[in-house]
């Protein structure tokens, strides 16, 4: 449950955060979204040691103390998304933050918890969802389309205030929000081919799916949703924090490619195949055990794609029966 303490709320949930945004008046015009990272605190600072986890609010109320003690009016941003996936508000929406030097009027500043230059932090899956999902959320509140124009990182601007539109080490101001950030980096390439292409994934998939894609795909929705129906089940089996997002792409085969099907196997990963098989119109059960008809399925299906036909499904296999 959310709580609020000096004026500040910790959102534990997105749909906490989600409800807030939707009742949110806004007073000012807003056209973009700042992206950045704290660099200092880091992991490091957030967990305190094995289990033990900082107080979200009692961090944003010293990030206030800290703003003040700059001569700000207070803590110089709106969010802050933590390690953990949780919320908390900062700065009034209403006011102009203290974020990008040259990109302040009319924006909001995201702060998120963690160093992610490369060899530093590696972002949590929560805190990675949680960031997707408050980017989807505010842009939908605002009307905004994820682009180079909506949101920006703090490195594609000089100390001055100049906007460089990419990250260029010794002329950018700084590196953040990291450049390893989420896994692929503060460049404009990587938000444009990977960080943009999420939210807007979350945004056109969350009225329609936004339960499925933190718990388990609805039966009535595992065709539709095959590649999220693919990622829980994997989590799930294989304990591996895939993003469920419904994207078939490296994280995901990466964890295909491990655990790849083969006869003798049990369990949910199965069931998953065999529900696509029966389908894909293949008369077997989906008793979540990998024997002869199974086999026997997954060979004729491989032969009718054109794939190397061996019994075994891997990535290839994966890939066609989710593009089917
Ligand atoms: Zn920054």
């Amino acid at each position: 449950m959310s709580e609020k303490r000096n004026g500040f709320i910790r959102f534990d949930n997105i749909d906490e955060f989600e409800t807030y945004i939707k009742n949110l008046k806004i007073r000012r015009k807003i056209n973009g979204l700042q992206v950045h990272h704290m660099a200092l605190p880091n992991y490091a600072c957030f967990y305190k040691s094995k289990g033990v986890t900082e107080d979200e609010l009692v961090r944003t109320i010293n990030l206030d103390y800290y703003g003040k003690s700059k001569g700000w009016s207070c803590i110089a941003q709106h969010f802050n998304i933590f390690p953990n996936g949780k919320i908390t508000t900062g700065r009034d929406i209403n006011k102009t933050p203290v974020g990008i030097t040259g990109w302040n009027a009319n924006k909001i500043c995201i702060e998120i918890y963690g160093d992610f230059d490369k060899n530093k932090d590696v972002m949590k899956v929560e805190q990675k969802e949680a960031v997707i999902a408050v980017y989807a959320i505010l842009c939908e509140k605002l009307n905004l389309t994820p682009s180079t124009s909506t949101i920006r990182a703090h490195a594609w601007f000089t100390s001055g205030g100049t906007y460089l539109g990419d990250y260029y080490k010794g002329k950018s101001r700084k590196t953040c929000p990291g450049t390893n950030f989420m896994g692929f980096g503060n460049s404009r390439r990587a938000f444009v081919n990977n960080f943009y292409p999420l939210i807007k994934d979350y945004m056109s998939n969350r009225s329609s799916s936004k339960k499925e894609s933190k718990e388990e795909v609805k039966e009535e929705n595992k065709e539709k949703y095959i590649v999220r129906y693919l990622q829980s089940t994997l989590n799930k089996v294989y304990k591996c924090n895939l993003v469920v997002d419904g994207i078939y792409g490296k994280a995901t085969k990466d964890v295909v490619k491990k655990h790849y099907l083969k006869m003798g196997d049990k369990g949910e990963h199965v069931v998953w195949l065999q529900k696509a098989l029966i389908n894909r119109g293949y008369n077997i059960e989906a008793d979540g055990s990998f024997g002869n008809k199974t086999k026997a399925a997954v060979m004729s299906y491989q032969k009718s794609r054109g794939l190397k036909v061996d019994g075994y499904v891997g990535v290839d296999t994966h890939s066609a029966i989710v593009d089917d």
